[in-house]
């Protein structure tokens, strides 16, 4: 909303022995734990990488407007076992819609991956 920031997330899946607690998914939880809502209509995600499946169905069901994100789901095929599902054609699956934007801050981005791995 706006510019203000509402939850700032990282992968936890080794930390908390919960394969769903990608950034993505840890971000959706705290705003929704924050706002009171299910509906996180008229927010945006960013995130260093394209949301995988899960993620961004949940993005989708979260009704989030868009997702900014760095690094495409092939590129990060080169570092890690991947679903070759992109967010686009899980956008295009539903009847409202989803903005996404690829390749912001991507050498920042590609870094952080890099040191993720
Ligand atoms: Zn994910």
């Amino acid at each position: 909303m706006g510019d203000q920031l509402f939850a700032v997330e990282a992968n936890q899946t080794v930390e908390l022995n919960d394969p769903t607690a990608h950034a993505e998914m840890m971000a959706i939880r705290r705003l929704g734990s924050i706002i009171k809502k299910t509906d996180l209509s008229g927010f945006t995600l960013y995130t260093t990488c394209e949301p995988c499946p899960m993620c961004m169905s949940a993005v989708i069901w979260a009704k989030i407007d868009a997702v900014f994100y760095g690094c495409s789901i092939p590129e990060i095929s080169n570092f890690t076992d991947q679903i070759n599902l992109r967010a686009k054609y899980l956008a295009k699956k539903i009847s409202g819609s989803v903005y996404l934007s690829d390749g912001i801050l991507l050498e920042e981005n590609r870094k952080l991956l890099k040191e993720f791995q």
